[in-house]
């Protein structure tokens, strides 16, 4: 059975082995734990999200992640910038 796991993205289960797949392409990015170290990271600005994010520039970045093989945003959070 397939169920969505988040946006662009479900969980498969039919061969007893839950895998996280695209939904746009079909990817496999592995069990639920993988799924996150298998995308295509991006860091950028915070500004990359919306010109109202430009207080947090210089202390948070903008991560997202993309699906490697057709470039679907799987996920978008801001994050500290290490120091
Ligand atoms: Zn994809």
């Amino acid at each position: 059975m397939r169920r969505p796991l988040r946006e662009n993205l479900e969980l498969d289960d039919e061969s007893g082995r839950p895998r996280v797949l695209c939904t746009r392409c079909g990817f496999d990015f592995g069990d639920e734990e993988e799924w996150r170290e298998r995308s295509y990271l991006k860091r950028q600005s915070p500004t990359a999200g919306g010109p109202l994010m430009k207080d947090l520039e210089g202390q948070f970045l903008l991560e997202q992640l993309f699906c490697p093989q057709c470039k679907t945003l799987l996920d978008s959070q801001i994050v500290e910038v290490e120091p």
